[in-house]
């Protein structure tokens, strides 16, 4: 039978937006010692921005209106930020056909029978696209600053880099904070590359980075991070391309709106998107373990 400490908890954590799932969540606080955090979407907002638009021998306009082409059927953020910029500057998307999209690299489709891409290094380079030190330049300078830089291409030669910023949510520098002062460690993990990663983590006061770390890839880091550290993990994620991490770690939080996925597959949900309420269901279930003693 469910001890009533865990009940009563449950009940708590429910006036506080922090629905419990799985009372056993409740119950492994003291094994606990590692929280590991989604950046995008779960540290940072996750509706990012054009921050900057550089063009290599090519007009910023023709740049805008093929970067928004061939991002026009992509759902990620980075996608929607660059067709947003068109409209915005009511530009044109080119139209393209033959789409296509890979995870955690970026998306290529074709305009007038030319081949168009978007996406990070490694991408670019795997499709024979030489990256200059020019680019480079460009991409390392935007990347210092926390922003993603994405490479636009056609056919052989880049065209241009469009950089991206995704602020971090007001309650994460704080939260994180918040769980360090309960004896914590807490760590990152992105898709994302390693600069933009150690920038922004910089700012939220993570030191703890796993970059580059492809979707498909996520829940065997996170089952990896758990064999290096000496108890228990939870992750937190917004449950986009992260539910099986959230599944895979000891508990599994889920924060913000979420998609259905993640709500199948966190221990905890956060209702409320406040970052802080990490920190909350970490002392409830410290409360509730004080109680069944
Ligand atoms: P995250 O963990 O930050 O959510 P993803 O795994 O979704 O990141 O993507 C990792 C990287 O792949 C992005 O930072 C970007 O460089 C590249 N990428 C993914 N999707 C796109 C896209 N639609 N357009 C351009 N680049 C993309
Ligand atoms: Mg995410």
């Amino acid at each position: 039978a469910t001890p009533t400490a865990v009940t009563v908890g449950i009940g708590r954590g429910a006036e506080l937006g922090i629905l419990i799932k799985n009372g056993e969540a409740l119950e492994i606080s003291e094994k606990l010692r590692t929280v590991v955090f989604d950046k995008t979407g779960t540290l940072t907002i996750g509706k990012p921005d054009v921050t900057s638009v550089t063009g290599f021998e090519t007009d910023e306009k023709e740049l805008i209106s093929l970067a928004a082409g061939v991002e026009m059927q992509s759902e990620h953020p980075i996608g929607m930020a660059i067709v947003n910029r068109a409209k915005e500057q009511n530009i044109q998307p080119k139209p393209m056909e033959d789409f296509k999209s890979y995870a955690g690299g970026g998306v290529l489709a074709v305009s007038n029978g030319m081949q168009i891409y978007a996406g990070n290094r490694d991408f670019i380079a795997n499709n024979g696209i030489t990256i200059t030190a020019e680019t480079e330049e460009e991409l390392l300078a935007n990347e210092k600053r926390g922003r993603t830089a994405i490479i636009i291409a056609k056919e052989k030669s880049v065209i241009g880099v469009i950089s991206i910023a995704d602020m971090l949510k007001e309650s994460t520098p704080a939260a994180i904070e918040e769980i360090k002062r309960l004896g914590l460690s807490v760590a990152m993990i992105t898709g994302d590359n390693a600069i933009t990663a150690l920038s922004i983590a910089d700012e939220a006061g993570i030191k703890q980075v796993y970059a580059n770390v492809l979707p498909k890839d996520k829940a065997t880091e996170v089952g990896r991070i758990r064999e290096e550290s000496s108890g228990m993990i939870a992750f937190v994620g917004d449950g986009i391309n992260d539910a099986p991490a959230l599944a895979e770690a000891d508990v599994g939080i889920a924060v913000g709106s979420g998609t259905e996925v993640a709500l199948e597959s966190a221990d905890i949900v956060l209702m409320r998107n406040n970052l802080l309420d990490v920190a909350a269901s970490i002392e409830l279930s410290n409360k509730v373990m004080s109680r069944i003693k």
